[in-house]
């Protein structure tokens, strides 16, 4: 996720990323989502937190241990709360399923070359083209080569004629 937006969620939810400064927490080294899942993470820490201030210390403070995508849903692993708030968790992975991780439009989960991610259309095909075209230029490197060793074994040749 952009620095700048994991940086809203924090401001946001000091409690909840109070674990983030403990570098053995995955959550030390960011959110490791896309853009596009900014808002499901954000409705689901405001729904959990607001649960957690109207209870008045009887629901254990939630700390949000990693979060991230795992066949191409989203999964907020935390520490704390109550059954309430891991109906929002589950929740929030549910809906994920349903929401492209790039951009936020709606989408689905599709096999992309043996990688699960949720997409919308328009963001996969995106994806596609650059991949193919990624290939097509590997592939234009390697027949460049290719011409390169040629090249040098006719330079030796021509070598051992002159010698
Ligand atoms: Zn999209």
């Amino acid at each position: 996720m952009k620095q700048e937006l994991a940086d809203k969620l924090y401001q946001k939810y000091p409690e909840i990323f109070s674990g983030r400064h403990n570098d053995t927490n995955p959550i030390h080294y960011g959110i490791a989502v896309l853009d596009g899942w900014y808002n499901i993470i954000d409705t689901a820490f405001f729904a959990i937190q607001q649960h957690i201030n109207s209870r008045n210390g009887s629901v254990s403070q939630v700390v949000a241990i990693q979060i991230k995508e795992k066949f191409g849903t989203l999964r907020l692993y935390c520490d704390g709360g109550d059954e309430y708030i891991s109906g929002i968790i589950r929740y929030a992975e549910i809906i994920s399923a349903v929401i492209c991780e790039v951009c936020g439009a709606p989408g689905k989960v599709c096999n992309d070359d043996g990688f699960y991610k949720c997409r919308c259309k328009p963001c996969l095909d995106v994806e596609v083209v650059a991949r193919q075209q990624e290939l097509f230029e590997h592939t234009l490197t390697e027949l460049a080569f290719a011409e390169d060793d040629e090249t040098s074994q006719e330079d030796l040749d021509d070598g051992d004629n002159d010698g």
